[in-house]
């Protein structure tokens, strides 16, 4: 059965993606030029570059103030062209956390910024890594193209190189640095003309019919010649752009621009509403749910605690996969096998947050709870279902807890699980002795463990460094097999707060000396939630 014709046209109008980059690459920058191409803000200066904002710190209040601010830009809605854009938070710098990660989980696509001067850098591999497990389509925007940087064929060897993608010119530029002019689109053989600060509108761009024209000269002088060569060599050399091939991931279609400047954004911008994908089917446990369908459903990938400590107030952020939500609506909760209502959720845009009446797939809708919701549950209209791939990623970082008062082990206990259960941390118990080892993606995350020990479980603790790099979660077909493995590698081996056992070790080289040494033992990156 399908769902019904407004349901259906909303859906095909929304665009869900993230932003995924190393920091300083522009993220930032170019998420307030589009909002403002979306009308969602009125004026540059709007989104705070966060990390100017917030310093590491281990004071509760200040993180929370801050996150108060934050909540709002997890999701930023805005309007394009008459599609619906829902652009995901990827929380950088000192935020990057697992959060980061699972954002990735929840969008249909991701457009990826390069900093044309610096190429791929480490943050942009491993964000590109998740955006692998599910095949998600990526669009390149090689960003500060006004500075010196690497010449585009280098950035395109670059990236093939390290990402394992494709690149396909879509636009590409003029000079750069102080030669920079400007870019010309391949398509529409539109040459944008840049001057700093440019600020294009609809129409913009000087359109000449092929490279010979003479406006070209008169525009580019020698720079004409270069860039008729360029485009010939291109052509011939390039990938043509192949829309299958970049859906599977495959092939990314590249931009080049300069979003200080506000230049080669519209020309990303028109060309992502065109590329980037529609809602798309997703994974259940049994099943795969179409967008399509009549019934609502989604999954949770984000808990973020609110300002409140005392109420244990909790934002659960969900993505909707099928059908309509509607405000006051019943629906069944997975996990827990109870039906809830959801009357109070809320809708995320640029600037501030609004109670919604109705949402599609595609959209976040954020559900207050008061810790009853965990990362990757489901809630569904109808039949029982179980979304997958929200998993929880081998953390890189490791701390011991030291406990100031062993009268509050209980508490303890319940805090790290309930904290590890929100995604804020995870929680290992080694096999051998009684500790609490914390893992996490980020290393503020330990900072903000803590706090909330201390502030919403009334547990003073500290922590202490511990010599691990590397965790990965483990499964074998054969249970005696992984039972000798287990005793065997005692020392190594961990349960985390959900029960899935772990092999936690000094560095990739032991890894590696594992898994030559135990071929039959599967060791996963990533896991489910259960
Ligand atoms: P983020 O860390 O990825 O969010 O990066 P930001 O957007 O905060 O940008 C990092 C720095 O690069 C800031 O100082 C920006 O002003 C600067 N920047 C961003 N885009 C451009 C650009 O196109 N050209 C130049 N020259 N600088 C840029």
């Amino acid at each position: 059965m399908k769902t019904d014709p407004h349901t259906a046209k909303e859906t095909a109008k929304r665009r869900t993606f993230a932003i995924i980059s190393h920091p300083d690459a522009g993220k930032t920058t170019l998420t307030e030029k589009l909002l403002l191409f979306g009308g969602a803000i009125q004026q540059a200066g709007a989104v705070k570059s966060r990390k100017t904002e917030r310093k590491a710190t281990s004071d509760f209040l200040s993180i929370e103030q801050e996150r108060g601010i934050s909540v709002s830009s997890s999701v930023m809605k805005f309007n394009y062209k008459g599609f619906e854009i829902n652009l995901l938070d990827t929380p950088g710098h000192k935020d990057f956390s697992e959060d980061t990660y699972r954002v990735l989980t929840a969008v249909d696509c991701a457009v990826m910024i390069i900093d044309s001067a610096r190429g791929v850098e480490p943050q942009t591999r491993k964000l590109m890594e998740v955006c692998r497990m599910r095949n998600t389509p990526i669009i390149t925007f090689i960003n500060k193209l006004d500075r010196e940087g690497m010449e585009p064929l280098d950035l395109f060897a670059d990236i093939e190189e390290k990402l394992q993608i494709e690149c396909t010119p879509i636009t590409w530029p003029i000079g750069m640095g102080k030669r920079f002019r400007g870019v010309y689109h391949l398509d529409t053989k539109q040459l944008g003309l840049f001057s700093p600060g440019y600020s294009p509108r609809d129409g913009d761009g000087v359109v000449i019919d092929n490279l010979d024209d003479p406006i070209l000269d008169r525009e580019l002088g020698e720079q004409a010649r270069e860039l008729r060569d360029d485009v010939d060599l291109i052509q011939g050399a390039a990938d043509p752009f192949d829309m299958d091939y970049y859906l599977k991931g495959s092939q990314t279609p590249v931009f080049f621009g300069s979003a200080i400047n506000n230049f080669g954004v519209r020309e990303m911008l028109d060309s992502f509403v065109q590329m980037a994908p529609p809602p798309g089917v997703r994974q259940t446990l049994t099943r795969e749910v179409k967008p399509e369908e009549p019934g609502f459903s989604g999954f949770t990938f984000k808990i973020q605690a609110n300002m409140d400590p005392a109420h244990r107030d909790r934002i659960a952020f969900f993505r909707i996969c099928s059908g309509k939500f509607k405000r006051g609506m019943k629906v069944r909760h997975h996990r827990i096998g109870k039906d809830v209502i959801i009357s109070n959720a809320t809708i995320f845009m640029a600037q501030e947050r609004s109670n919604v009446d109705e949402a599609f797939p595609g959209d976040i809708i954020g559900i207050h709870n008061h810790g009853t919701i965990k990362i990757g549950d489901t809630f569904t209209e109808k039949e029982e279902l179980k979304f997958t791939g929200i998993p929880s990623f081998a953390p890189e970082h490791f701390r011991r807890v030291i406990l100031k008062n062993p009268m509050k082990t209980k508490a303890l206990q319940k805090g790290l699980t309930q904290l590890a259960e929100e995604g804020t941390i995870q929680v290992f118990r080694p096999r051998i002795n009684n500790d609490y080892i914390m893992g996490a993606v980020g290393v503020l995350q330990f900072d903000v463990t803590m706090a909330r020990l201390k502030a919403e479980y009334g547990v003073d603790a500290g922590s202490e460094p511990v010599d691990l790099s590397v965790a990965r979660w483990i499964t074998c077909d054969n249970e005696e097999m992984k039972k000798k493995f287990i005793n065997q590698n005692a020392g190594s081996i961990a349960v985390d707060s959900e029960g899935w056992v772990a092999f936690l070790t000094t560095s990739e080289y032991q890894l590696g000396f594992a898994m030559e040494a135990w071929p039959d033992i599967q060791f996963h990156k990533t896991r489910e939630y259960n």
